[in-house]
């Protein structure tokens, strides 16, 4: 199957006896369409963590700046380890000694289509388009709707580790005049800010 090991890496970089996140023990496919999140984190450096699942796992970027609703804002997205599908509920303060120590937030939630798949009745799927490096997708979220890209540049970021780009496709989602990062800062799941979270679960 698919992914089976994929979580390795998610699991050798964390102590569940200290961390409150899932310990992605099984890879599980959600049944219907498939998911995305995108979680707000408060960790040395905010960034907001973009997931997609696939193949029962959520293949994830870090975007510092977040994702815009304007086609003519590129976020810079790098890519991370894969997560466990659970991880889209987990909301919560991961002790700060802890790799990703701070402050995690559900800011924004849904299912998504694969619009390749759609257009160019690509039965390969998100496995192409991961390995091409052009991805596609229409969110259905609470926050964000309509057409995104996330595409692979040429050349290797900071530490050699690969660079892709999240932009707005040019729907009638598309929005310039929104900036739902700073507008719409609570979570989807609890309503709480980020501040909220971390006194509440914090230490
Ligand atoms: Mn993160």
């Amino acid at each position: 199957m698919p992914g089976k090991d994929s979580l390795k890496t998610y699991r050798d970089k964390r102590d569940f006896r200290k961390t409150g996140e899932p310990a992605g023990e099984k890879v599980v496919t959600s049944s219907g369409k498939p998911v995305f999140v995108i979680q707000k984190h408060d960790a040395s450096r905010l960034h907001y963590d973009f997931r997609l699942e696939v193949d029962g796992v959520l293949k994830s970027w870090a975007v510092p700046k977040g994702p815009s609703t304007d086609p003519r804002e590129k976020r810079l997205a790098v890519p991370t380890e894969d997560h466990p599908l659970e991880y889209a509920n987990f909301e919560g303060v991961i002790p700060k000694d802890e790799y990703g120590g701070g402050t995690v937030l559900v800011w924004d939630a849904g299912t998504y289509r694969n619009l390749r798949e759609e257009k160019e009745k690509d039965r390969a799927g998100m496995g192409r388009s991961l390995d091409e490096g052009k991805i596609e997708v229409w969110l259905e979220g609470k926050k964000l709707q309509g057409g995104y890209a996330l595409i692979r540049t040429g050349k290797p970021g900071r530490g050699n580790k690969e660079q892709w780009l999240l932009i707005k496709k040019k729907d009638e989602k598309a929005d310039a005049g929104r900036n739902p990062t700073s507008s719409e800062p609570e979570s989807v799941i609890t309503g709480r800010s980020i501040e909220e979270i971390a006194s509440e679960e914090g230490e």
